[in-house]
């Protein structure tokens, strides 16, 4: 057994003290998949890397236990703490490519790990790595062990990783996760490939994740944790049929499904605490529904609610009235408003393709094609979801028909918006149109200029795209923005690294809504935020095209977020349209094995609604 007893991590930052961790125990056996979840900053990886003695520099276990079948691992010098680490405990993390070593072939680098933790040498090493490669199902691995990692795909790096983790053939796996850079159907492969290698080797599964769909497929049982704690422990059905800890509920609450359309999602109002403050009582009080007057003052203890079932509340330990609160009021949204018989856009044909770079006399393609003749409509007021996996030419649709790809790829076919086709507008006529075709991208992080205050951000698209207005009609309407999209008027003068994640993406959406779009491109706009989060942003967008008729082109892998959100749906492969039609009718009997194959690779979750 795999045990953490009172783990308690700090790290040393600029704003002070992070209690990471503050007293942790779990307990995983051989043959389960625990699944650690929650939201980013909770503490799920650093939990992970404190047991493999991997913290970072600025990083430290200040007290518990860690310990393998009895043993103190924590304590454990550090030459037989290496045969521990991949021998008795591997890991493997989100993101293949930076994990594999580029200038090692993928053979040698599992070799590496076969030697260090079994018997066997050379020949007999490399024939097992061959066996590895095959048992993970990398195609022709007589071959493929000699490959550097550039020349496979990112689920391919993915199997490398999981057969050099399980090379060693430990007993335990650690899995932070491991498919969040991965496409559905590969997420499905590998998936699938972490539970039959369980199945036959008897392998302990910590599984690190934020997807609780995944989770749901997966696990035995749940840890939930919030701001360094876990609070609440329960096997995995009854978690999702029941949760226990408000915040649990809020949470699968959050999530976006066909059950929610058309009402706005519970978001958690506030955002996680930041662990260098001192907690007083719960940790959750702010932000939670069901407070009571004494859950500021009494931090509560992890106790027992029934066989495998631990709550941190107090609602169960010290029960008491919960504190009266403003009832919530519901945004009153105007009616839908009426579907147009003309399209805002109709996109006839649309081909992208971009030039390859090639050597003289290269012999291959010269050309790639990421789009392929696609077509399709949007009305004012709807909303269109373009999906696919990664490749599939979703995005190069979105940025051709938002015209920022002008400049790097020929782009043929029409994209006409209102009846101008946008391909050929040029100077002024282009620069009108622009301002009604916005688009907000998947990272807020990388989307902002990190040396312009958000004022800044917001008012460099009006004075390029709306020279009429003068100094005090653009600050009124900034002002106007950050109300909209629920900022506080002081945001203004802030920087981007000022914000959490939401609130970045929420300047994004008043930059794209300070030129009155008609239409916004959304590319994946909410797949680098939390749950509760992402519910916040989606209610927005939601309000926001109620209010005034926007059209959405909405780019996501999300079905759930599909399901929410879109009127339609257009089903993407390798830069053609595959099938697309009304979505309640493609979601519920799609006709092309693509759709249906892409569907059933997307992990589903049934959580019961309260
Ligand atoms: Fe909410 Fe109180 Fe329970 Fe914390 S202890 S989750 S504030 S009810």
């Amino acid at each position: 057994m795999l045990e953490i007893d009172d783990l308690q991590v700090e790290l040393d930052a600029d704003a002070g003290l992070v209690r990471a961790i503050a007293g942790m125990r779990l307990a995983l056996s051989r043959g389960e998949t625990f699944a650690l979840v929650g939201e980013s900053g909770c503490g799920k990886s650093m939990t992970a890397l404190a047991l493999m003695r991997l913290l970072p520099e600025n990083g430290r276990v200040a007290g518990g236990a860690v310990r393998l079948d009895g043993q103190d691992l924590l304590v454990l010098p550090e030459g037989r703490m290496r045969d521990v680490r991949g021998g008795r405990i591997a890991m493997i993390f989100q993101e293949p490519s930076t994990s594999l070593n580029p200038v090692m072939r993928v053979g040698d680098q599992i070799v590496e790990a076969i030697e260090a933790h079994t018997v066997l040498r050379g020949k007999a090493a490399r024939a097992k790595a061959i066996d590895w490669l095959a048992r993970v199902g990398i195609p022709e691995p007589q071959r493929r062990i000699d490959d550097y990692p550039f020349r496979l795909s990112g689920g391919q790096k993915q199997r490398v990783m999981i057969a050099i983790a399980l090379a060693a053939e430990p007993d335990y796996l650690i899995a932070d996760e491991p498919t969040t850079a991965l496409d559905v159907t590969i997420q499905a492969q590998i998936l699938d490939l972490i539970r039959d290698l369980q199945r036959e080797r008897q392998l302990g599964v910590l599984l690190i994740t934020h997807d609780l769909a995944v989770v749901g497929g997966m696990a035995h049982r749940v840890a939930l944790m919030y701001a360094g704690q876990i609070i609440e422990v329960a096997p995995a059905a009854e978690f999702f049929a029941a949760p226990r800890h408000p915040y649990a509920r809020l949470l699968l609450q959050a999530l976006p499904d066909a059950a929610r359309r058309g009402q706005p999602l519970a978001a958690i109002a506030g955002t996680v605490p930041p662990l260098w403050q001192a907690f007083d009582g719960c940790r959750f009080a702010p932000r939670c529904d069901k407070a009571m007057a004494h859950c500021a003052g009494t931090p509560p203890a992890l106790t027992d609610e029934g066989p495998q079932r631990q709550v941190r509340c107090l609602l169960y330990s010290q029960p008491g009235d919960a504190l009266p609160r403003a009832p919530a009021v519901a945004r009153a949204l105007p009616p839908l408003p009426p579907v147009q018989s003309e399209p805002l856009l109709d996109v006839r044909d649309l081909r992208v393709r971009f030039m390859l770079r090639t050597p003289l006399l290269h012999r291959g393609p010269r050309h790639f094609d990421a789009v392929d003749g696609i077509a399709f409509q949007l009305r004012a007021g709807r909303t269109l979801a373009l999906v696919g996996e990664s490749g599939c030419g979703k995005t190069t649709s979105g940025k051709a028909i938002a015209q920022l790809l002008r400049r790097q790829a020929r782009i043929s076919g029409q994209a006409l918006f209102e009846g101008c086709d946008l391909f050929k507008l040029q100077g002024q006529a282009l620069l009108q149109a622009r301002r009604h075709l916005q688009i907000i991208f998947q990272d807020p992080f990388a989307s902002l200029n990190p040396r312009m205050r958000v004022a800044d951000v917001l008012e460099e698209g009006l004075i390029a795209l709306r020279p009429e207005l003068d100094a005090g009609q653009r600050l009124a309407r900034l002002r106007a923005l950050v109300d909209q999209v629920g900022l506080r008027r002081d945001a203004l003068q802030r920087w981007p690294h000022e914000f959490s994640g939401g609130q970045r993406q929420r300047i994004a959406i008043a930059r794209a809504l300070a030129v009155e779009p008609r239409l916004i491109v959304c590319d994946e706009p909410t797949s680098a935020l939390d749950v509760s989060v992402q519910a916040q942003i989606l209610n927005l967008l939601r309000e926001l095209q109620r209010e005034q008729g926007l059209a959405y082109l909405f780019i996501t892998h999300n079905i759930g977020v599909v399901e929410y959100i879109a009127d339609d749906i257009a089903v993407m492969q390798a830069g053609r349209i595959v099938e697309r039609g009304a979505c309640a009718e493609v979601l519920g009997q799609p006709r092309e094995g693509f759709t249906k194959d892409l569907l059933a690779a997307v992990p589903r979750l049934l959580v019961a609604r309260s």
